[in-house]
């Protein structure tokens, strides 16, 4: 560890994040830590034992719509992609 790291800017807000406890993001905790943006309920796991991100910030429903894409749509052309589509604009898509 050593050096101090400024936690990741969000992504969406561009604000900064808070290094919580995943208390905080999942219903128990896993005794991992996360950035959090709160007003953005978006967030990033770190690579374990250390304070770096694992990714990208990513909203929390996102992650159930990609989860929910890859159980109905089996990786169709209309699952959502990375980077902004809206579960609104995916549902329109896939009709
Ligand atoms: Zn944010």
């Amino acid at each position: 560890m050593g050096k101090k790291r400024k936690p990741p800017i969000c992504d969406y807000c561009q604000g900064p994040t808070e290094f919580v406890d995943d208390s905080e993001v999942y219903e128990r905790s896993y005794g991992r830590k996360v950035y959090l943006c709160r007003p953005c309920n978006a967030w990033v796991g770190v690579h374990k034992g250390t304070t770096r991100p694992l990714g990208r910030l990513a909203k929390s429903e996102l992650r159930k719509m990609k989860i929910q894409a890859h159980a109905h749509l089996g990786g169709r052309q209309c699952a959502p992609v990375d980077g902004g589509r809206t579960r609104r604009e995916a549902r329109l898509m896939c009709g």
